[in-house]
């Protein structure tokens, strides 16, 4: 019974690691999705989650404008719904945007219709508030199945991951986040930030801002140049 018992495990194990793998960025397993230009490449592009966020996308956009640099922002549905004028002005600033569904489930767990759902409700909210029709869609919590990503590229969107996790939404610092980012940053990278709380409107981005300030300088200053997602798709090798 051995073979089988260790047929067991490896069926177990297998299972573990595919579930692992629906959450963790990178990871191309359930369909190709963007993570970044090739690594060793000059440029960098900032990507920021779960707003538009009063007032913390406002002082964002502050920053980055100060470093006349464009950055890509997914948007949830329902706070696009709520702050429109946030979100025409991130259009109006340069700034790219994409979805990040109406109400920020984990979509390894909603069916295909769900999915279908959130994707649309979020696409027409978007358009009514900057008459942007986006393609870019990111999954909450980087979760999604194969057939999460099939009804997303059905849909018309370009799944977005990312390569650099600063883990914002619990550092105690900014200078924790900026460390996490020099940490995994190797040129080419795609990084996570959060503009937003998808719990609700208001979450305290002040560290996120403060980081941003501290990564744009010093990135900057090393010859790298920040883009949009939209821009990095377009980076040749
Ligand atoms: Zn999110």
């Amino acid at each position: 019974m051995l073979p089988a018992i260790l047929s067991g495990i490896g069926v177990a194990g297998a299972a573990v690691w595919a579930g692992f793998q629906t959450m963790w960025p990178t990871s191309q397993i359930c369909g190709r999705t963007f993570i970044g230009a090739p690594p060793g490449s000059r440029v960098l592009a900032l990507t920021y989650d779960d707003g538009p966020n009063d007032p913390y996308t406002w002082r964002m956009m502050e920053v980055l404008k100060r470093h006349d640099v464009r950055a890509t922002f997914f948007l949830i549905g329902q706070f696009v719904e709520q702050k429109p004028e946030i979100a025409r002005a991130l259009v109006a600033a340069e700034h790219a945007i994409g979805s990040h569904t109406w109400d920020h489930p984990n979509l390894i767990f909603s069916s295909q219709a769900e999915v279908r759902r959130q994707l649309e409700r979020t696409r027409q909210a978007i358009l009514d508030a900057t008459g942007v029709d986006t393609k870019l869609f990111r999954p909450p919590f980087g979760g999604r199945r194969p057939a999460t990503l099939r009804a997303v590229r059905a849909a018309g969107f370009e799944p977005i991951m990312w390569n650099v996790t600063c883990y914002d939404w619990k550092a105690k610092s900014a200078d924790e986040i900026v460390a996490h980012a020099a940490r995994q940053v190797r040129g080419g990278d795609v990084i996570l930030l959060h503009d937003g709380g998808y719990l609700r409107m208001g979450a305290n981005r002040t560290r996120t801002v403060d980081a941003s300030e501290q990564i744009l300088t010093r990135y900057k200053n090393e010859g790298y140049r920040f883009v949009t997602i939209p821009q990095m798709m377009n980076t040749p090798l």
